[in-house]
């Protein structure tokens, strides 16, 4: 089947105020299809004077307009319209993803599109459930806490998970009353063109959330240095996110940071190894790796070291690699020509450096020639060293790297050495140590016997330089709130 992008993202334009819009300058780019290198569609190449026309839209809207005298009950049902609107439009969702990103369709179809769905419902049922709180206050006087928006939230998202790491910020900031501008990444805009399409048609009022398409480095930069922006909500790369939130600092806004990772899976020799293998492989080829929660780093105990080495190596050679909208796929291309230079350079670094190939290492399809598109075999590396530049530097490629263990004290330095914090897993059947090493691991969130299960209800975030601020659950909508304080004087 042909897949076209829609008309509402294909002619061009940014989203401000309800409308499609062109861009100040009239500028277009192009947005490329990783799997084929062939051109999807164009669209708008926003200026820092189309951002401040967004951030004046959502100021408006915050301020006055429909979107402030709405009920709790009121609002909260826009976002359970939005929730039903993108399950009405998921297979049209679930593709254009699917051709933007590379992602295979039955990920899109299986995770990315239902489960944003499913985050508008979560935060849709919480809006009449902010509780502020009476406290108890000196003397004749009563006291009780408000929980009120921010004001104008900005987002700043990467090209991995265009669509999920998008409403994680938009959910909760709508459900919690702020409005919204978002920079989607460059090279993977149009879900979130679709998306703001989807969210006006099922009712949110105009100028509540507006998409601003264009380079990092201008547009994205304005959000951060924006007065009218209370809060930047980013997820993308350490180095950004640090010089992000240094600028926000001048303008006092509050900063979340959703940053690097280079996740520890630590498998102990009494795991069931079956089930490691199935989840150590889904830790670190999930999304062709391009996941910062990806545990990309294997640690073994010695005596099933060599057997996992080699279970590892089967898996990622056997594994479907090819076109994204085959339901067969399980992996895609890079979703970027950068993206993939970046995973040839650094799996010639391992080389160098010493570790020792077991699958895969070379870009494009095995067995397939002609292909075009970015892509990259499944990489396994063994004998890789705690020291060495692959065990330590983010790849965000499809490169496992796996190093050996013997005790539990060592199996927690070499987890915690990383300056990342943001996943860690542990596979054992010994309950004892499944909780105290989980305990003891410096990560935002740790899987036992699994990886990568997300619930709505469970949040997400990074220790160290893995950033600050949760995403998801309660902790994700308490990001949108500030307090206040009534005392009233009763006597
Ligand atoms: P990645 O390696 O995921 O591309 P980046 O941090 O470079 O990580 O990009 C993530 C997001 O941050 C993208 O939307 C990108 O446009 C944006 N970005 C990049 N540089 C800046 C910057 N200097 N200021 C604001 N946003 C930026």
């Amino acid at each position: 089947m042909t897949i076209q992008a829609p008309e509402t993202v294909a002619d061009g334009q940014l989203f401000i105020h309800g409308t499609f819009v062109p861009s100040a300058s009239g500028e277009t780019r192009e947005v490329v299809n990783p799997a084929t290198e062939g051109v999807i569609c164009r669209v708008a190449w926003g200026s820092v004077a189309d951002l401040d026309q967004a951030v004046t839209a959502a100021r408006g809207a915050f301020e006055d307009g429909d979107w402030p005298a709405l009920t709790l009950k009121q609002r909260g049902r826009v976002l359970l319209r939005i929730a039903d609107a993108i399950e009405e439009h998921a297979e049209e969702l679930a593709r254009l993803e699917s051709l933007d990103v590379g992602k295979p369709i039955s990920f899109t179809r299986g995770f990315d599109v239902p489960s944003a769905a499913d985050l508008f419902r979560y935060y849709g049922g919480m809006v009449e459930q902010l509780e502020g709180a009476a406290r108890p206050a000196g003397g004749r006087s009563l006291a009780y806490t408000r929980r009120e928006p921010l004001g104008v939230v900005g987002a700043i998202t990467p090209f991995n998970f265009p669509f999920n790491l998008a409403v994680n910020k938009i959910a909760p900031a709508l459900a919690a009353g702020n409005t919204f501008v978002l920079k989607p990444a460059e090279q993977t805009p149009l879900s979130a063109l679709r998306l703001a399409g989807i969210m006006h048609e099922a009712g949110l009022p105009a100028g509540v959330f507006n998409v601003v398409t264009g380079d990092g480095a201008t547009v994205g930069a304005r959000l951060a240095t924006h007065p009218d922006v209370r809060k930047l909500a980013f997820t993308g790369s350490t180095a950004t996110g640090k010089r992000l939130a240094a600028t926000a600092a001048d303008t006092l806004k509050r900063v979340t940071l959703e940053l690097g990772g280079k996740g520890a899976n630590i498998v102990f020799a009494d795991a069931d190894l079956d089930a490691a293998t199935q989840w150590a492989f889904q830790a670190a080829f999930f999304n062709t790796g391009q996941f910062c929660m990806s545990g990309s780093r294997l640690l073994v105990q010695r005596p099933v070291y060599d057997e996992m080495v080699k279970r590892m190596a089967a898996q990622a050679a056997a594994v479907p690699v090819g076109d994204p909208l085959d339901p067969e796929t399980v992996l895609g291309p890079l979703a970027h020509r950068a993206q993939l230079a970046r995973v040839v350079e650094y799996v010639a670094i391992a080389r160098a450096e010493g570790a020792v190939l077991r699958a895969g290492g070379s870009a494009g399809i095995e067995g397939d020639a002609d292909a075009r598109g970015y892509y990259f075999q499944p990489t396994v590396f063994s004998d890789v060293t705690p020291r060495m530049r692959i065990a330590n530097e983010e790849v965000f490629g499809p490169v496992l790297t796996i190093t050996p263990f013997d005790t539990e004290d060592e199996a927690v330095a070499i987890a915690n050495g990383s300056p990342f914090g943001l996943a860690a897993g542990l596979h054992t059947t010994d309950l004892r140590r499944a909780h105290q090493i989980a305990a003891r691991l410096e990560a935002g969130i740790v899987w036992v016997n699994s990886w990568a299960m997300f619930e709505n209800t469970t949040s997400f975030g990074g220790y160290k330089d893995s950033g600050y601020g949760r995403e998801l659950g309660p902790e994700g909508i308490d990001e949108y709130l500030q307090a206040k304080t009534v005392v009233v004087n009763t006597e």
